[in-house]
């Protein structure tokens, strides 16, 4: 891990935000904070676009802004904002986001949206988080929001990723919930007694291996976790990950009998994309 930090500097492009400090993670992961607009308010578990301005157009000279959805990692509460992002290779916006340091500024605009909130599910008894790689980013918010706590009486999470130091960003986070003291009187020690860290890896060996959807199939998790059943009458959902399993994890909840929901109709779970391809 490699961190680096400075002090804000003054905002010079349209919704421009200055980085505060960058955390290498992996060859393929990496995190950031920066400023947070003052205007700016959203709910834990919402995304915003993000970006850098592209490279000038050969005929005019002129640039245009190259934007990406980013869940928001950071709680709604927290002064800075705080991003967990992929690093892909020939990818037109993290080829170059992925070189950002302290100091630089990004583009964001700041209109937050998402489904991936407390508003969109029916009160119940026991919070699911399914996620897969950066699809850990919208509950990395979540997590760190004491109305997810207040709200149910056990919070999963769930985090499937290809290697163990892919897991590294999310452990840190959990662990950080339990040792950071202004984390801790702000959550409270019985409200982390309510939360289960369920990390799975599907390639390098650890712990517990294999996709949280065949876990779930064949029951394991479940007995893992110690929990007799999925119900619609307790259970709630979210979900954030790659089409694949956000797909195999729906079809999961609905053959427990769960329905999904929205903002404008709360249900017993909700999904949304961590990428798009
Ligand atoms: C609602 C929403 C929220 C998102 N939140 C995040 C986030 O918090 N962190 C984040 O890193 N990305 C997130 N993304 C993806 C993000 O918008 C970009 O796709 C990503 O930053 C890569 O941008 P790019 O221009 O470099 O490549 P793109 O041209 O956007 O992507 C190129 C290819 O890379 C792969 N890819 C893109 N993003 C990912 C990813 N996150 N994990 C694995 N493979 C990927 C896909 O196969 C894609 O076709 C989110 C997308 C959506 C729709």
């Amino acid at each position: 891990m490699n961190q680096m930090t400075a002090a804000p500097a003054v905002p010079t492009l349209p919704d421009a935000q200055t980085v505060t400090s960058v955390t290498h993670w992996t060859d393929r992961l990496f995190s950031f904070r920066c400023t947070r607009p003052a205007s700016l308010r959203f709910r834990s578990g919402e995304f915003v676009m993000i970006g850098l301005m592209g490279d000038p157009d050969p005929k005019t000279g002129r640039s245009k802004p190259l934007l990406r959805a980013y869940s928001i990692a950071s709680p709604s509460w927290d002064d800075e904002l705080e991003f967990y992002s992929i690093k892909v290779e020939d990818g037109p916006l993290t080829s170059r986001l992925q070189h950002i340091r302290p100091g630089d500024e990004i583009i964001l605009r700041p209109k937050p949206v998402g489904t991936l909130v407390h508003d969109a599910l029916l009160p119940g008894e026991r919070l699911w988080f399914f996620a897969t790689g950066t699809g850990f980013a919208p509950f990395a918010s979540l997590l760190r929001d004491p109305e997810t706590y207040e709200r149910f009486e056990r919070v999963i999470v769930t985090h499937t990723v290809r290697d163990v130091a892919e897991l590294e960003y999310g452990r840190q986070l959990i662990e950080s919930l339990r040792t950071d003291e202004m984390m801790l009187e702000l959550l409270g020690e019985e409200n982390l007694a309510k939360l289960t860290y369920y990390p799975t890896t599907t390639r390098e060996a650890s712990p517990k291996m294999g996709r949280i959807t065949t876990l779930l199939e064949s029951g394991e998790a479940l007995r893992d976790l110690g929990v007799e059943s999925i119900r619609p009458e307790t259970d709630r959902a979210m979900v954030c990950g790659s089409m694949g399993l956000n797909t195999d994890i729906k079809a999961i909840l609905e053959g427990f009998g769960l329905e999904e929901g929205a903002n404008s109709d709360p249900k017993h779970y909700v999904v949304e994309k961590a990428f798009v391809g």
